[in-house]
């Protein structure tokens, strides 16, 4: 039944209680320990029964109960400072406005961020500027004021941000969310992009065979901390994207993560006739690959176009994932139509300004489309580019020469950003062999793909009890103070006794919620009464945990520790008070019958071995989940098959609590202390068999466990504590918390991506687009006369027999064609011979241009070298194209070599 008329019903608050309405739809209340209480304190039922929703609780919340607590002064007092809290939140002097003096609009009148930043200060008049983008709950877009000259957009399929807002699915969403809560802190004028589901990520339930199946919850928007954007009218704001025939419009949903918009379209409206339409933004990474498609130009293309609509006039686009790739067409093509640029000006323009993190080490994570579905439904951009068939594929095409190759959106996203990175040191080394051949003739170490490692937001997982300790002994500023801040030293001075009892204080909790959450799916799927009295006896608070959550793919190896079962029975049930437990969660993907396959063996695993009270499989991993697991277990388990795992960001997270990894080197652990603060499995090596890999990486997981891991947790002190432990977990915090910190992660960011980048912007676009366009006619002729370039000799000045330190010089002649000494940079290229004959890790010396040979007419260039070290040392020479506007020489993929 369709209603003639629909309401939006908001929650009625008595007069005293309104500053919860603004602190519920601010999701500053996730990081912040004090307003998460004060919600919880409204009702403890309905906080847990509301997901952790705020906004939920405040519409269902019994009138009785709104006007006990108005007369509560204890709670209005705490109500008041969560209130003080957001505005002083709102008025700082950020780590953005130290940076970007100047550019980054207005100082004066913010207040430096102290010591005492946490607790409640006198605030500054509110009619200071604020932090960031949208300020407060402005309504409309004439109140949305935009205090900064440049503005960053960072568009993302998903967003993990609050157990409330199911719109993610795993690490790359919850890695999203982390950096639009960093951005916040450090005061970035910042705004995300992504879809607005209607069905939230699947609730995982498993039957009694243990096999998993999905439920997917509705999501109701009215009822969640967004926002809907209007006209100042009232009316919705509303974008549309054109699809092969015809339009779909979607509305605009905000969320605020602190200072920081987070813009999620929705298509499900009645203006679109079709359920496929409505559909576009059902399900994250639902349907087959035309609804991909759909959802991939509704959030490049609508996600444009909403910022439009919005006002906002981003300096700077990040690609989060190949997935918002098609946002770049479109800005071209407004370029092109709305400001009368050419193709090349106007991809100039998008690749000043453009950045792309890639997430995936396997080529079978990309996005790839076939040709003619990319012709299908985009083919009008490539009319509007002017571009033939061909040409408009070769944009996602690595071997632009191969007609049949599918379209990736990785590539795509490549060729139009000016910085690309991976998401830890050795995913980078892996990148830039993946997509080396995008730069032919370039050595795959100056591939231009550099690496940024991630990282995770400290004040969202860490547990508030290890935060409360944290706070006392370092100071608030912990939670983004870098590696070089003497606070850290101040790790070693909180006392073992303190940092042992509140981390068994969160390990105690872990285990009364697995018994909860266990009894409570038992009875959800009529399990016996016994079964469900044996749920509140699973785990024991006191024995060494080892927990193991993440998405169940095949390459995480999540049943690699049952692969000797005897060997593990003894581990687990060893006695004198040495056992050992396991706590292990995750999902798999609804399609990934192998990845559910893995979920099942462990449970049959632990039912056939007896091991119910030792080995729990959690149902339904979530946000929620995992941050008691990373602060609740004492070990923290990964065993992917290297280098699979970009990354990996829940060891960080158990990291930050002060637990121990123990991981095979892969992502974010292979660039880690991984002695001081855990443990190997293994040592990075490779072996062609799999199977063999896999034994040889079980047999060194059950050595740890056998000889350091059991023995250090269980060698206590006369007061039962661990002191070889507890100095472990010190390192861990000390070590990892400042650098796998989303805080370093987003200012790294800033420095290296989006100040460039909108430096860039802002030099492209002035003066009409002066620069674009005089960028743009150099490149024609850079292209135009690249082949007609000749190295016509290279003179050496000795003969091949050289001592250490002896200098030699080169001399060469050049022939520039049309080209003129300003346009290119010429380089001697030396290093170490291989037994192939190959320079290996050469390195690049500008020669310096001495003018022209009067005889021959060709240029003169000459360049001295010392070689420091013997061996058989090679010399090259090649040519780059050089311009004050290109990111770096590599942009057009050109280079020059001797022959
Ligand atoms: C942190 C987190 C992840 C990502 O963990 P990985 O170690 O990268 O697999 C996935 N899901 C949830 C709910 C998380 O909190």
């Amino acid at each position: 039944m369709q209603p003639i008329r629909t309401f939006n019903v908001t929650p009625s608050l008595p007069p005293r209680l309104e500053p919860l309405r603004q602190l519920a739809y601010n999701l500053h209340w996730d990081w912040n320990v004090d307003t998460k209480d004060l919600f919880r304190r409204l009702d403890r039922d309905l906080w847990e029964s509301s997901r952790h929703n705020p906004v939920l609780m405040l519409g269902t919340i019994s009138q009785t109960r709104l006007q006990e607590v108005a007369e509560d002064e204890g709670f209005i007092a705490q109500m008041e400072r969560a209130a003080q809290q957001l505005e002083d939140y709102h008025h700082r002097l950020t780590w953005y406005h130290k940076q970007r003096k100047g550019v980054g609009g207005k100082v004066s009148g913010l207040r430096e961020e102290d010591d005492s930043s946490q607790s409640p200060i006198q605030n500054p008049k509110s009619s200071l500027a604020k932090v960031g983008i949208v300020t407060g709950t402005a309504k409309t877009p004439t109140e949305r004021k935009i205090q900064n000259s440049e503005c960053y957009v960072y568009f993302s399929m998903e967003f993990g941000l609050a157990d409330c807002l199911p719109i993610y699915s795993g690490g790359l969403g919850v890695l999203a969310g982390d950096h639009l809560k960093s951005a916040s802190d450090l005061g970035l004028p910042l705004a995300g992009v992504g879809l607005l589901y209607q069905e939230g990520y699947f609730s995982q339930f498993l039957n009694a065979d243990g096999w998993q199946s999905e439920h997917y919850p509705i999501n109701d928007f009215y009822n969640m901390p967004l926002h809907l954007e209007r006209h100042p009218d009232g009316t919705e704001i509303r974008i549309e994207v054109d699809y092969p025939d015809r339009k779909v419009y979607a509305r605009i949903w905000r969320i605020q993560v602190g200072t920081v918009p987070l813009y999620l379209l929705d298509t499900n409206i009645e203006a679109n006739a079709s359920p496929y339409d409505h559909d576009i933004t059902d399900r994250l990474y639902g349907g087959d690959i035309d609804m991909r498609i759909h959802q991939e130009m509704m959030l490049g293309i609508g996600g444009v176009r909403a910022l439009t609509a919005l006002g906002l006039k981003p300096t700077a686009y990040h690609m989060n994932e190949g997935h918002a790739a098609f946002l770049s067409l479109e800005r071209i093509r407004v370029l092109m139509q709305e400001e009368g640029l050419s193709y090349t000006q106007a991809s100039a323009v998008v690749k000043s300004s453009s950045i792309f993190t890639t997430h995936t080490p396997v080529p079978a994570g990309i996005d790839l489309f076939p040709p003619d579905k990319m012709m299908y439904y985009l083919g009008d951009y490539g009319d509007v580019f002017g571009l033939l068939r061909e040409e408009f594929l070769a944009l996602g095409r690595e071997n632009t020469g191969d007609f049949t190759s599918p379209f990736s959106m990785a590539i795509l996203a490549i060729k139009m950003a000016t910085f690309i990175n991976g998401v830890a040191q050795l995913h980078g080394v892996v990148s830039r062999s993946m997509f080396k051949s995008l730069w032919p003739g370039l050595p795959v170490e100056e591939v231009p793909i550099t690496a940024i490692t991630n990282g995770v937001h400290a004040r969202s997982c860490v547990s508030p009890v290890i935060q409360s300790l944290y706070d006392r002994y370092l100071g608030p500023r912990w939670e983004r103070a870098p590696v070089s801040d003497p606070l850290w030293e101040r790790v070693s001075s909180m006392p073992d006794e303190e940092l042992w009892r509140y981390h068994e204080r969160c390990r105690a909790e872990m285990v009364v919620f697995v018994r909860d959450r266990l009894a409570q799916k038992l009875r959800d799927r009529g399990a016996s009464p016994v079964e469900i009295a044996q749920a509140s006896e699973v785990l024991d608070p006191g024995v060494l945990t080892i927990g193991f959550a993440r998405r169940f793919a095949t390459y995480k190896r999540a049943t690699l520790w049952m692969r000797d079962v005897d060997r593990i029975k003894r581990i687990l049930l060893a006695n004198k008070g040495r056992k050992v437990q396991f706590v292990i969660a995750g999902k798999a993907h609804p399609m990934d019958i192998p990845g559910k396959e893995l979920i099942r063996a462990i449970n049959h695993f632990i039912r056939e071995q007896g091991l119910i009270r030792n080995v729990v499989f959690i149902p339904d991993y979530d946000l929620h989940v995992g941050r008691l697991m990373v602060a609740g277990c004492d070990v923290w388990l990964n065993t992917p098959r290297r280098p699979r795992e970009a990354s990996g960001t829940s060891g960080m997270k158990a990291s930050m609590n002060g637990l121990l990894n123990l991981s095979v080197l892969d992502g974010w652990w292979d660039e880690a202390d991984y002695v001081r603060t855990g443990w190997p499995i293994g040592h990075g090596e490779d072996y062609d068999n799999p199977n063999y890999q896999d034994e040889v990486e079980a047999n060194s997981l059950y050595e740890l466990l056998e000889q350091e891991v059991v023995p250090l947790f269980y060698n206590r002190d006369n007061e039962d504590i661990p002191r070889g432990w507890v100095s472990k977990m010190k390192d861990a915090i000390r070590l990892n918390c400042p650098f796998f910190n989303t805080a370093r992660m987003v200012r790294e960011y800033g420095m290296r991506a989006y100040f460039p980048a909108s430096d860039r912007y802002f030099k492209m676009t002035a003066a009409q687009y002066a620069p674009a366009k005089e960028l743009a006619d150099w490149k024609n002729k850079i292209f135009d006369q690249w082949y007609n370039i000749k190295i016509e000799n290279i003179d050496v000045s000795e003969g091949t027999q050289i001592l250490v330190n002896q200098t030699i010089s080169v001399k060469a002649r050049i022939d520039l064609a049309l080209l003129t000494p300003d346009d290119l940079q010429v380089e001697l290229y030396t290093g170490l011979v291989n037994a192939n004959g190959d320079i290996v890790k050469g390195v690049p010396t500008t020669m310096e241009y001495q003018g022209q040979d009067p005889q021959s007419a060709t240029s003169i260039y000459t360049s001295n070298i010392t070689y420091t070290s013997s061996g058989l040392q090679g010399i090259s020479l090649r040519i780059l194209p050089k311009h004050e506007y290109l990111s770096s020489s590599y942009d057009l993929g050109l280079i020059l070599w001797a022959q």
